[in-house]
């Protein structure tokens, strides 16, 4: 077990000093965790040159091998499950409970791309034609640049090393600023599982607009997969289209959680509360727009709020912690903010709404009663506030559910199946939720449509945005 905490680069198997260093705040406190490593052009340049020179390797390294090392990978994570559930905690603001289910479901992406990682298809047959053979088969991009968000900073950041290494590719990770402990944690993890040196790489550049853009210009690197922000994935998209890079995109959500009036409420409360409240409502996969029936809609207020109300808001690592901090100050600003503009546009507080004193990044769990034009219902929140719109029948709900450039995920409450599938069909999202709080799982292909991003992680999907497709054609 791990016992110190790794605050270095990693590059070419060498933990190594960075050119300068950043602090790392502990947002229910506001104090010092650590100060890490900040890497320079230099730094990034070699950590480019590292996974280049690697990748003919390791690409040519048996699947099994390569596989065996991420089931290593996951072993050694469910085993530390505990401390890098702690480091998450205090770097992100999160309940040790969230953190801890945070870790589990990260190693599952190990342990699934581990099996993945031998089964990639093929194909061989004979072209409609008869004039030859037609052989299809999938070899590994390259070296990728992987960069991830603080809200998920283990899950986010196996849910692309995992992929990229079962398929044969080396990368270099980028952690956000917020949250770099937790995947050194995991860089650590990998190396001792035995992922040779150049393989996986680690940096935090010093400015990192301009030093992502300088590794996304230099063509030792093939391929970017992002999780973040619509806008920042946006930019990348630009910068991508410098050099054709192949571009994962993860972007933001503004989830809706349509409730009908056939649906058994209680239930819906539960549902409502996981969606709303993992991670403290800092998911893209959080509900945002709570859109339910108006003859229901009474009843699901009151048991919503009371179920919100109960929950106990404290610094993450505190015993029975339900609702921890924000990411930042600033974080917290931003929901704060959001609040106070749907109230000034009309919406009518049930619950919260106010910054508690202190110096922790709190915003305790809002309740929000909103007209279909305010505001609140086109941003995605990233905090604990539920705001809550009625509608009349089911063509309203849909066109509710749609009224946003996001497209992640929705969730859909009925007792219906007929009316959930149907409604699951015309709502515009990657994955919908039937009667479920949650459906996130390593082994389903997690992904959005809209401005909610490109691509699919996960599941057998996943693999793939790490591989490209050759056809070799055969004369017979
Ligand atoms: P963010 O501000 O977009 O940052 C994400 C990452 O991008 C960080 O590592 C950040 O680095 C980096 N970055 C920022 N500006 C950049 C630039 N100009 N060029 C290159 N990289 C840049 O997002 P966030 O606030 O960390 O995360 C929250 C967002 O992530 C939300 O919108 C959420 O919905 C989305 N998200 C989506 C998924 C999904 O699977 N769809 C999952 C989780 C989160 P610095 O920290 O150094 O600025």
């Amino acid at each position: 077990m791990s016992t110190s905490l790794k605050t270095d680069l990693f590059i070419n198997g060498q933990w190594v000093k960075g050119a300068g260093s950043l602090p790392v705040l502990n947002p229910s406190t506001n104090s010092l965790i650590a100060d890490i490593s900040t890497a320079d052009e230099a730094q990034c340049d070699a950590a480019v040159k590292a996974a280049h020179d690697a990748f003919p390797s390791w690409s040519k390294t048996a699947s099994r091998v390569r596989s065996e090392i991420l089931r290593k990978a996951f072993e050694l994570m469910i085993a530390e499950a505990d401390g890098i559930a702690r480091v998450i905690s205090m770097e992100n603001g999160k309940t040790f409970t969230d953190a801890k289910g945070e870790v589990i479901y990260a190693a599952e992406f190990f342990r699934w791309f581990a099996e993945e990682a031998v089964r990639t298809p093929g194909d061989f047959r004979a072209a409609p034609s008869g004039d030859k053979r037609i052989l299809v088969t999938h070899q590994p991009i390259g070296v990728s640049l992987l960069i991830t968000p603080w809200n998920f900073p283990a899950a986010m950041a196996t849910r692309k090393i995992g992929p990229a290494l079962a398929a044969g590719c080396t990368v270099i990770l980028k952690a956000a600023s917020e949250t770099p402990l937790t995947a050194l944690w995991i860089i650590d993890i990998l190396q001792r599982a035995g992922v040779p040196a150049g393989v996986v790489n680690f940096v935090m550049p010093e400015k990192t607009g301009a030093m992502v853009s300088r590794m996304m210009h230099d063509p030792r690197v093939r391929n970017v997969s992002f999780t973040g922000s619509t806008e920042v994935g946006r930019i990348l998209l630009k910068e991508s289209a410098d050099l054709v890079l192949r571009t994962s995109l993860e972007l933001g959500g503004n989830a809706p959680f349509v409730i009908f009036d056939d649906a058994d409420i209680d239930e819906a409360v539960k549902g409502a509360m996981i969606a709303k409240m993992r991670n403290g409502g800092a998911a893209c996969t959080a509900a945002n727009r709570f859109i339910v029936a108006e003859n229901v809609a009474a009843e699901f207020i009151e048991k919503f709020k009371s179920a919100m109300a109960s929950l106990k808001m404290s610094d993450g690592l505190a015993e029975g912690a339900q609702l921890g901090a924000s990411v930042s100050r600033k974080e917290r600003d931003k929901i704060a903010q959001l609040v106070d503009q749907a109230v000034t546009a009309g919406a009518s507080l049930h619950l919260g709404g106010v910054i508690p004193e202190g110096e922790g990044a709190f915003y305790p769990a809002t309740v929000l009663s909103v007209a279909a034009d305010n505001p609140i219902l086109a941003q995605e929140v990233f905090g604990p506030v539920a705001p809550i719109v009625t509608f009349g029948s089911d063509e309203e709900a849909i066109a509710l559910a749609n009224a946003t450039e996001y497209g992640l995920i929705a969730y859909v409450y009925s007792g219906d199946l007929k009316r959930a599938i149907r409604v699951s069909e015309a709502i515009e999202a990657g994955m919908v939720a039937i009667n479920r709080g949650v459906i996130s799982d390593p082994a389903a292909p997690f992904g959005g449509v809209k401005q909610s991003g490109l691509g699919r992680e996960g599941g057998f999907a996943g693999i793939h945005e790490f591989l490209e497709t050759k056809y070799i054609g055969v004369e017979i």
